[in-house]
């Protein structure tokens, strides 16, 4: 709790005053003072392609992006978007006036709510949810309506015992319900942090129904879009019929092309809409990472080849720790998209998300994230703990071997 001035009113606003420090900060910090593997945050411990890297090293030395870049993002940038929501879904976004570069997906999310909402709003996300999203919802003034998303049936769970493909669902009826007259926006995300689901098409259809038919605003964070495995299939709503006119779709190249730290992210969407949130961005960062949106133009632009070989690689790292945590006792919920595993922690013995999370890096040197803190209604969520896979294969097996020991 912030401190108290001396008219014992707390310094943080009542908006903010539930969201102490993220999980993510936390559980990294306590990674790297007790020495753990982090498989808590989701960021790669290999840099993206060096080709891109020196494609920002050559901005930086042609002084291009050093200065202020324009406030939508520069031109190649956004050029770039356009030309890749095209070539991958046949999506048309007119790159002046239909492109918004934000600070990563974050503050495009952030300004989508603070441009999008009133005061009272309320905004229906799919629980668990990304922690930024109740804490935009907030600083909006808006009112968070969480429609949780549970696992189907036990039976085909991924256990010592055989592996399938346990999924989180959506219940399209839960939805319908949750939608009120003071509705204003669904903000959805798939491939879905934590849980790795991917919506499907016919999910997506009925939500897209939903949205024309009770009038709704959609954001739609697809930042894992190329983090799909299987016979899953990335489908960006705006496709959908009634939705590209209506619908914020983000994207970042972070999770793309590996390079969390450069904050590069960015908005498709029509122009009013796309209007509203540079007001609303503007005001935030202005704008930010010049070099690094040069470097990200040329990434959009790397062939398929490059797309393809970032699937097949975390594929491969999906199965390895997929595998040593059935290994090791965990119920396993197989994504099929994201960089994330889901776990049920209950086989092991354990039943709060929370209490193991906290004491595994004491007893097994790993560090993973309970699952309960993207939740309302956190006993829904209580004994799920997510693991993150985007790390160097050699990481991934010692820690499935430090798990399986320790139980
Ligand atoms: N949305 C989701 C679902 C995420 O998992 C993350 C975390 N990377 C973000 C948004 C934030 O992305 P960025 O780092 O580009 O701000
Ligand atoms: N999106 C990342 C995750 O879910 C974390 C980003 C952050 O630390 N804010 O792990």
């Amino acid at each position: 709790m912030a401190r108290m001035t001396s008219s014992a009113r707390p310094l943080l606003n009542r908006r903010l005053a539930e969201f102490g420090t993220t999980i993510f900060a936390e559980m990294s910090a306590l990674a790297t003072s007790t020495g753990s593997i982090n498989l808590g945050q989701g960021f790669p411990d290999t840099d993206g392609p060096e080709e891109i890297r020196e494609a920002a090293v050559r901005a930086l030395r042609d002084g291009r992006g050093n200065q202020y870049p324009p406030g939508p993002g520069v031109p190649e940038l956004r050029a770039a978007v356009a030309a890749h929501q095209e070539r991958r879904y046949g999506l048309s976004y007119d790159p002046d006036t239909e492109v918004l570069v934000t600070a990563g997906a974050t503050e495009a999310i952030a300004a989508a709510l603070l441009a999008l909402l009133e005061p009272g709003d309320e905004v229906i996300a799919l629980e668990p949810y990304y922690d930024s999203y109740a804490a935009s919802i907030a600083m909006a003034g808006g009112t968070r309506v969480p429609v949780t998303l549970r696992p189907d049936d036990a039976a085909s769970a991924d256990t010592a015992a055989g592996a399938s493909h346990r999924r989180f669902r959506l219940d399209l009826d839960e939805l319908r319900d949750a939608v009120t007259d003071r509705t204003r926006l669904l903000l959805l995300n798939t491939p879905h942090n934590p849980t790795g689901t991917v919506l499907t098409r016919a999910e997506l259809t009925e939500i897209a129904r939903l949205a024309v038919e009770r009038d709704l605003l959609v954001v739609t964070d697809e930042v894992y879009e190329h983090l799909v495995f299987d016979d899953a299939e990335h489908i960006p709503l705006a496709t959908l019929p009634g939705m590209r006119e209506r619908t914020v779709t983000i994207g970042s190249a972070g999770k793309t092309f590996s390079f969390t730290g450069w904050k590069v992210g960015w908005v498709t969407a029509p122009p009013a809409l796309v209007g509203a949130v540079r007001s609303a961005k503007q005001f935030l960062t202005y704008v930010a990472s010049g070099p690094f949106q040069y470097a990200v133009a040329e990434a959009l632009a790397l062939p398929d080849d490059y797309f393809d070989g970032f699937r097949a690689d975390m594929l491969r790292k999906r199965d390895v720790l997929a595998a040593g945590l059935t290994d090791a006792g965990f119920s396993v919920f197989r994504p099929q998209g994201t960089y994330f595993i889901t776990t049920d922690i209950r086989p092991l013995g354990e039943s709060d998300g929370f209490a193991f999370c906290r004491a595994l890096p004491e007893r097994a040197g790993v560090v993973a994230i309970p699952n309960a803190v993207f939740y309302d209604h956190r006993e829904a969520g209580a004994p799920f703990v997510r693991f993150a896979f985007c790390k160097r294969t050699d990481v991934l097996e010692e820690a499935s071997r430090r798990l399986k020991a320790a139980w």
